[in-house]
């Protein structure tokens, strides 16, 4: 069989839209999965939208999300030479020809159709006038008048398009650049693209392409029109349904794999399960279960996706994305063992690796701030003589073992008749700051001695402090 070659062709527009993302990430995996290509391919050609920035911020988004292109990217605005070899040909060809009607006469045209109850549509009129290139000049594809075109697509199946609904529409403007329908063609037969998937506000153009296509006498790829993605109210995704840019994911501290896997599974399915990794999806992705009805998009769900990947990930690995997140709070890390350490106890607890920074914050922090209920509620004089004997066993000890820990702990307990609740709630306000933190031997054990005894006696003093008052 053929190598499998599928595109991802964004136009830029300033940011990378998730429903787009997820059209990339399937053609992407598709070609993964087949052993075959990627190409990457920037459709440029609206020069007012196509800034640097918007093109650069396609690459970053992309590089995020771990998708890598085998060819390209190539840029439409670099193609004009090909665009016009194939504009040629299409003449000399027969299959288009030159029209010089004023944009008057086609005005004219349009209201004859509309009120004869038609679709607005050209005439034909300069159609077998064998015109040549003249100032003004557009060139119109000669479509066929009768029969039906046929999309043949692998999500939606046969979708039959009356080709009388189609006219002699425009593929070179007057200035001389070639219309979309066009170019995509051309580059999608220059750079052997077979596997077309792409969103379904696209399929009304699939005809007009299968048209050009067999005018070139191209073999036709095969097409697959991706669903839309939907907000909760079931409208288009839009802005006030939550953050549309790929990089705003990155930014609120979701991971690659997460997004991946979320909008994957929101066009498609493996039976019920939910989640997967990026091997797994590339192992098993096939077209046959892209679904049928559009995907609605819930941040909520994506969230939790999100926390299970986090877990799923080994500390290590979440070391550099963390980076940034704790940057935030003034923490500046080093990639040490003590880092890891950190992200393990907060990893099954974290949703987001923003959620993680901030409760990883105590853990540098030389002076903790301690909140003002929990002060209120723990620091009590009950809680002095139970975190003094604490302290002055844990200064004692050679070992931050758990072993060890509950050792003292237990100690402790015996010696001032207190349940472990009523010792441990004071001692995790004095190293955390808060009432909730990962388990309390955790945090000792990672804080070691050098940071737990003066947490401890800064919280012993601030309460004796506090009953001179
Ligand atoms: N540039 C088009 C878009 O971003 C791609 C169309 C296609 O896949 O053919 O929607
Ligand atoms: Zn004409």
């Amino acid at each position: 069989m053929e190598q499998i070659v599928t595109r991802f062709p964004p136009s830029p527009s300033g940011y990378l839209h998730v429903g787009n993302a997820r059209t990339a990430i399937f053609n992407w995996l598709y070609a993964r999965h087949m052993n075959g290509r990627f190409v990457l391919r920037i459709e440029d050609t609206d020069a007012r939208r196509s800034t640097q920035a918007s093109v650069d911020v396609i690459f970053d988004a992309l590089q995020w999300l771990n998708i890598d292109w085998d060819e390209g990217p190539y840029f439409q605005t670099q193609r004009f030479d090909i665009y016009n070899e194939y504009l040629q040909k299409m003449i000399d060809s027969g299959h288009a020809y030159y029209c010089t009607c004023s944009p008057e006469q086609i005005d004219v045209m349009r209201r004859q159709a509309m009120a004869s109850g038609e679709k607005p549509r050209y005439d034909g009129t300069c159609r077998e006038k064998g015109l040549k290139k003249t100032e003004n000049a557009v060139v119109r594809f000669k479509a066929p008048l009768t029969g039906t075109t046929v999309v043949e697509d692998v999500i939606k199946g046969n979708i039959v398009f009356q080709n009388d609904e189609l006219d002699d529409f425009v593929i070179c403007r007057s200035d001389g650049t070639p219309t979309y329908n066009f170019v995509v063609v051309v580059d999608d037969i220059t750079m052997n693209i077979n596997t077309i998937l792409r969103g379904d506000d696209h399929v009304m153009n699939t005809p007009k392409q299968i048209l050009l296509y067999r005018a070139l006498q191209a073999p036709l790829p095969t097409f697959g029109h991706v669903p839309m993605v939907l907000g909760s109210d079931r409208s288009r995704l839009s802005k006030r349904h939550g953050a549309m840019s790929v990089t705003a994911y990155r930014d609120m501290g979701f991971l690659p794999e997460a997004l991946v896997n979320y909008l994957v599974r929101l066009g498609w399915s493996h039976g019920d399960q939910e989640f997967f990794t990026r091997d797994e999806l590339i192992r098993v992705f096939d077209l046959k279960n892209i679904g049928r009805s559009a995907g609605i998009f819930d941040p909520e769900k994506l969230l939790a996706l999100n926390a299970e990947h986090i877990k799923a990930t080994s500390p290590v690995n979440l070391v550099a994305p963390l980076t940034p997140f704790l940057k935030e709070f003034n923490v500046e890390i080093k990639e040490d063992d003590y880092i890891r350490k950190v992200i393990e106890t907060l990893a099954p607890r974290s949703k987001t690796l923003q959620e993680m920074a901030q409760a990883a914050v105590f853990y540098y922090l030389e002076d903790i701030t301690y909140e003002e209920k929990a002060a209120r509620k723990f620091f009590k004089p009950a809680a002095l003589t139970p975190l003094k004997l604490l302290t002055e066993k844990l200064a004692a000890l050679a070992s931050y073992s758990q072993e060890n820990l509950e050792d003292v702990f237990k100690h402790v307990m015996d010696q001032t008749g207190l349940k472990l609740g009523k010792i441990a709630q004071p001692v995790r306000v004095a190293l955390t700051g808060r009432t909730a933190s990962p388990g309390i031997f955790e945090i000792i054990a990672i804080l070691g001695p050098e940071r737990v005894i003066p947490r401890l006696e800064k919280a012993i003093r601030f309460i004796e402090v506090n009953l001179d008052k």
